[in-house]
């Protein structure tokens, strides 16, 4: 695309292009409509001021939206850019513009991933969409969360180990091969010279457990090495050698005695395992019988970093109607226009760690929206959303009504006596009436750490003189609620 940024469509494209397409295209539906989408200025950061000037970016991600419209190849698309009147019209370009090597796409796509690019993109259409009048900052939308799987291979905790290691020896060797090769000897390259896989680990509980110390140790004195004061002090900035630190905080853990050893796994199963598993190794445990539970035990998935590959990459479970689902990644939680009449668009992504609960993202959410100019009459969510105090910070933070269903207390049939379902509230009244009949006063609202509460009481004589006063939400004394 060598014809400048197609702010003008030359006369013959646009001749040609409306002879050959007289009821229009998508791809002129956005030229006409929307201006074409983007401007150079645009993406004034995202390049070198005074570097050589390249192709168009505002022509390239509007390339990008088309072809992801059209769902096209790199190649299908460079080709579509080359020979479609209707992709030159919307790109402004002039017939005999020769496009792009396919190739480009991919290298604009690397740029688009970098920091929080790919979020102002979004942004910066949405802006547009509305500035046409096609999405409307203030009416009904909806959010909703999916999982968003990394792009990285599973990993064992012992493959976790030795592949963060052999991660970090490669990055080493590239900024630092004189003063690591006074590090190591040949036998390394035998357990770190080719990517870790299951199948080359050794086999049996004693073995592996073995072979996992080995490799802690020898992520020890990295790391040891690394931060002596003689190490060039860059290498200890490395990102590698950062996850190579963290990992080995999260997967060992020196006993009183100083001797390394490999923290417990989290699940009880497992757990118990690896007590015996540490056992064996070590011929002794704790005074107890078992190793320290505090020392011993891996974060929790929050924390946990699962692959070198991709440090904030996590592991969750979630349960849905068809069954329960475990993915290593993230969570996007995807906000739509839900106008019965207009598009429905996305007008906001908000990507958290995987194992993160929707309705930690909530205020987030609704920050954002703020930050865009949305105010939406009616935010519908679903039940992981949705919980007494959040309709309330919705409501007194941001002004936005939130729908959606109150979560039932999935362990209320576990315990014993009533449970707040039990129990019937009056709105108008502002009363409650309890299973045994009793009326109480209207509630009051207070304040518990920052929180808003309405505090109900009871007759004090009636709960006194009831004798369903024990399954009544654990008051044994009789004194009223
Ligand atoms: S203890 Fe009081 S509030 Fe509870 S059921 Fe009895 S009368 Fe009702």
């Amino acid at each position: 695309m060598g014809s400048g940024s197609g702010r003008v469509i030359p006369p013959l494209t646009v001749r040609m292009a409306r002879a050959s397409n007289p009821r229009g295209t998508a791809a002129m539906w956005v030229r006409d409509r929307l201006d074409g989408l983007f401007t150079d200025t645009d993406f004034a950061d995202w390049y070198p001021s005074d570097g050589r000037r390249g192709l168009s970016p505002a022509q390239l991600a509007l390339v990008s939206v088309l072809q992801y419209a059209e769902n096209l190849t790199d190649r299908q698309a460079a080709d579509a850019v080359r020979c479609r009147l209707d992709w030159k019209y919307c790109l402004g370009l002039e017939l005999h513009d020769p496009g792009f090597d396919f190739t480009v796409l991919s290298e604009f796509r690397d740029r688009v991933a970098e920091g929080d690019r790919a979020d102002g993109l979004l942004a910066l259409v949405v802006n547009r969409l509305a500035e046409a009048g096609l999405v409307r900052r203030r009416g009904r939308i909806r959010t909703d969360s999916t999982h968003v799987l990394a792009a990285v291979r599973r990993l064992n905790r012992g493959e976790l180990v030795a592949e963060t290691l052999r991660c970090a020896l490669e990055e080493l060797a590239l900024q630092g091969e004189r003063w690591l090769a006074a590090l190591v000897t040949s036998d390394w390259a035998d357990r770190y010279g080719r990517p870790i896989r299951y199948d080359r680990l050794p086999r049996g509980g004693d073995a592996l457990i073995a072979w996992v110390l080995q490799v802690g140790a020898d992520g020890i004195q990295i790391l040891q090495a690394v931060y002596r004061d003689d190490a060039p002090p860059d290498l200890r900035e490395l990102r590698s050698v950062q996850v190579l630190r963290q990992v080995w905080v999260q997967q060992y853990w020196h006993d009183a005695s100083g001797q390394l050893r490999w923290r417990q796994a989290k699940t009880t199963r497992d757990r118990a395992s690896r007590r015996k598993t540490e056992q064996r190794n070590t011929g002794k445990s704790s005074a107890d019988g078992r190793p320290d539970p505090e020392s011993a035990r891996v974060p929790w998935s929050t924390m946990e970093i699962v692959t070198p590959h991709d440090p904030e990459a996590r592991y969750s479970q979630k349960v849905t109607a068809a069954g329960q689902r475990d993915w290593i990644g993230y969570r996007d939680h995807q906000t739509e226009t839900s106008d019965e009449a207009g598009l429905n668009v996305i007008i906001q992504v908000v990507t958290r760690p995987a194992p993160q609960q929707d309705i930690d993202a909530l205020d987030d959410i609704h920050k954002q929206l703020a930050h865009q100019g949305f105010q939406p009459l009616e935010h519908v969510v679903d039940g992981g959303y949705v919980t007494m105090d959040s309709i309330h910070q919705a409501s007194v933070k941001w002004d936005i009504p939130l729908l959606g269903p109150v979560r039932d207390d999935s362990q209320a049939a576990q315990r014993p006596g009533f449970t707040k379902e039990d129990f019937d509230l009056d709105w108008n009244t502002r009363t409650v009436t309890c299973p045994n009949g009793i009326t109480s006063p209207p509630w009051k609202a207070t304040l518990r750490d920052g929180h808003p509460r309405l505090s109900v009481l009871f007759p004090r004589k009636a709960c006194r003189e009831c004798d369903d006063r024990l399954k009544c939400t654990g008051n044994a004394d009789g004194k009223g609620r």
